[in-house]
């Protein structure tokens, strides 16, 4: 199953499911005033690869993931696939009793991990998450349980929420570990495009309060042996011992991003 051309396979449906289940709601649905409400695709699209390689060959059973809420169609995707999803629920997204537009705890059928509508609060709660954990085992209270990683998948626009940065403060005081922070740094935001150059003010922050930090370049951009040295030296991050926490970011070259600016 970890094969990376079984990987492709499976992302390939998630992203024609993710896809359809937006236009459905926007297009095919019968709605009584017309109204637009699936959103739009681009902004889950962009986790496609990311969160196929989670679910089908990274995550183990105590792991916990935060799903970015404009990713919600990709997780609903992914757990249609898995079983834990129903063709009613997805055909109903965004609709009174569906799937919902961004995961949640009390209202999705299937098994979300942190409800993440509220921006920028899921992502601080799987550090708070982490905390705990250690709290839990350093008092000899889970000591047979198994360590989970904390998962948080973060638009960038996301890293606009000062939450997550008071959070940080508080991971560096109590020795955070066993956490990734994935940003899908796509540069779109509803509020205007990501402001050029912010990147490298994020990487100086989080090495600062001592995370690692690793740039992942943009897979469907890369030449065929710079994709491969990717993949080499990610494969080897996800290997190590998880005693630092670690930022992922994912690289999309600036010449692409120029040539889609507006005039
Ligand atoms: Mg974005």
């Amino acid at each position: 199953m970890n094969k990376p051309s079984h990987l492709r396979e499976i992302e390939k449906k998630v992203l024609w499911l993710s896809t359809w289940m937006i236009h459905n709601a926007n297009h095919l649905r019968s709605s009584e005033d017309g109204l637009k409400i699936g959103g739009h695709q681009a902004s889950s699209a962009s986790l496609a690869t990311i969160m196929t390689a989670l679910y089908f060959a990274v995550l183990r059973p105590a792991d916990r993931v935060a799903v970015k809420p404009h990713a919600s169609p990709i997780f609903h995707a992914i757990q249609y696939i898995l079983g834990n999803q129903t063709r009613e629920q997805i055909e109903a997204f965004r609709a009174y009793g569906g799937a919902q537009s961004y995961p949640s705890r009390t209202k999705d059928v299937d098994d979300v991990d942190f409800s993440t509508g509220s921006v920028g609060l899921g992502v601080a709660h799987t550090l708070f998450s982490s905390l705990v954990q250690d709290y839990l085992r350093a008092k000899e209270l889970a000591k047979d349980q198994p360590e989970g990683r904390m998962v948080a998948l973060i638009g960038d626009a996301e890293l606009d929420e000062g939450n997550i940065f008071e959070a940080l403060l508080e991971g560096w005081k109590h020795g955070l570990r066993n956490t990734w922070w994935v940003v899908d740094y796509n540069r779109q935001s509803l509020d205007a495009v990501v402001r050029e150059g912010l990147w490298e003010r994020f990487e100086t922050m989080f090495r600062n309060f001592g995370w690692e930090v690793a740039i992942l370049p943009q897979i469907r951009l890369a030449a065929a042996g710079s994709l491969h040295r990717a993949r080499r030296r990610a494969t080897a991050r996800l290997d190590r011992s998880m005693s630092q926490p670690t930022l992922f970011g994912t690289d999309i070259p600036r010449r692409r991003y120029l040539a889609q600016a507006p005039a």
